[in-house]
């Protein structure tokens, strides 16, 4: 296999026309692959069919069952079903007491978080909207492009940060936010992060724990999409230091905002997604989501109750998941071996959990690929995405998503990918 970076200048044209060749080859193909979003495959959904039978038609009974106020059918019980706070307070490290079990979408709470900020301000303080500068907002880079969505809507500044291996930079973060008034939040995507998939180290939470901030209504957002989501059972490398418990021994307990759901553990879109904070922040956000709503879909969480009782039930669940991606994630690790990795091409994230790989190129070559792997049928993750604004200041930075196609379209996917990446490589070496 020919190393790149060894390939004399003289011999990169007649290998650039034989990665051509085959990319043209795959091209005739005609294929339509799909690596850009993280949704779980149809085989990862069928898991949770069962739920669908959960609450029997005949189940009256169930619908006024212990935990509940009121009959789940009617209205009520606006904090959430108390079973579906323990459960999803279970997920996230933290008691039920101090969660808020609501729609089918984490997003939405963050959404409405930060749009409650801007209107009403937080415990007290100036609406955001009302200050003279806008907000600023920490994004370590690269993230998730949802969560760069909604800040840029309400037209919050935001200021990247780097993402290491064991979380973001916090020399810079506390720089920032120790310093600087306007800085209102940071988005943090602990575990598995969306899309490196690195892990934050004791040492970096307990640092976000500490952190004294200029602001008053500075908050972390502490987005747990991908708390149970290891692709490995009993991976003691990848745990997580508790946000609450870390705040609490800081002595800063209305610090963090966590967010979780069941999207990517029973139905996309069709889960239940849930807030905790601290008491104080929670009595707030509470009497505001009042207004919005006379209470969350009961029956929904039911369903979710009966099938998944326990930590222990998801845990189960998750391994089955964990089961059918992971020979995904194998297939594409091995692939971008096998073809980059002797070539001396790129670099890339080998995540022991969560949805996403993390593709490293050289500079300016990751719209390249993209545009090429489009062409050859191949979706990605428009490059820029993980960044705010879509700017990625170098344009080496691709998300790969491995969770949706069969192992067999992944490998081919992968293989597209790889020439694609190949391509770019030496058409950016020429131009030198
Ligand atoms: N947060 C992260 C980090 C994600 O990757 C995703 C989905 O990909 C979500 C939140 C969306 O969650 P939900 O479906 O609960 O809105």
């Amino acid at each position: 296999m020919i190393s790149y970076p060894a390939l004399p200048i003289e011999e990169l044209a007649s290998e650039l026309a034989e990665q051509q060749e085959r990319y043209d080859a795959y091209k005739h193909l005609g294929l339509k692959l799909n690596m850009a979003r993280g949704k779980p495959s149809p085989e990862q959904l069928d898991l949770s069919l069962p739920m669908l039978n959960a609450v029997p038609a005949d189940g009256s009974q169930d619908m006024l069952h212990a935990g509940a106020a009121d009959d789940l059918r009617n209205y009520g019980t606006p904090e959430g079903l108390p079973e579906m706070r323990a459960v999803l307070g279970a997920v996230m490290g933290v008691p039920a007491a101090n969660v808020l079990a609501g729609g089918n979408s984490s997003l939405t709470w963050m959404h409405n978080l930060v749009s409650l900020a801007m209107t009403h301000g937080v415990l007290g303080s100036t609406p955001w909207a009302k200050l003279d500068e806008p907000p600023v907002f920490l994004c370590p880079v690269p993230g998730y492009d949802r969560h760069f969505a909604i800040t840029e809507h309400f037209g919050i500044t935001m200021v990247p940060v780097p993402l290491k291996e064991d979380g973001p930079d916090m020399d810079v973060v506390e720089q920032q936010v120790q310093s600087n008034a306007q800085v209102k939040g940071i988005w943090c995507v602990p575990r598995f992060s969306n899309p490196t998939g690195c892990v934050y180290s004791d040492e970096i939470v307990e640092r976000f724990a500490a952190l004294a901030p200029a602001a008053e209504d500075f908050r972390i957002y502490w987005d747990n999409a991908y708390v149970v989501h290891g692709l490995a059972a009993d991976d003691a490398s990848t745990k997580l230091r508790n946000i609450k418990e870390a705040c609490e021994a800081a002595a800063h307990p209305n610090l963090w905002y966590q967010f979780t759901s069941t999207s990517k553990i029973t139905f996309a879109g069709g889960g239940v997604a849930a807030f905790a904070s601290s008491e104080e922040n929670l009595a707030s956000i509470k009497a505001a989501m009042g207004v919005q709503s006379i209470g969350p879909d009961k029956i929904n969480q039911l369903r979710h109750v009966q099938f998944l009782p326990n930590l222990e039930a998801v845990n189960a669940h998750m391994t089955q998941q964990a089961a059918l991606l992971e020979p995904k994630f194998a297939m594409v690790l091995r692939v971008l071996s096998e073809e980059l990795g002797s070539a001396g091409i790129g670099a890339w994230t080998q995540p022991r959990g969560g949805y996403f790989i993390t593709y490293t190129g050289a500079p300016n070559t990751a719209r390249r690929i993209v545009g090429l792997a489009a062409k050859a049928g191949v979706v990605l993750t428009p490059a820029g995405a993980p960044f705010p604004y879509g700017n990625d200041p170098l344009d080496n930075v691709i998300r790969i998503a491995p969770s949706y196609p069969s192992v067999d379209e992944l490998e081919t996917a992968t293989r597209i990918f790889a020439v694609c990446a190949r391509i770019a490589e030496l058409e950016n070496r020429m131009e030198k």
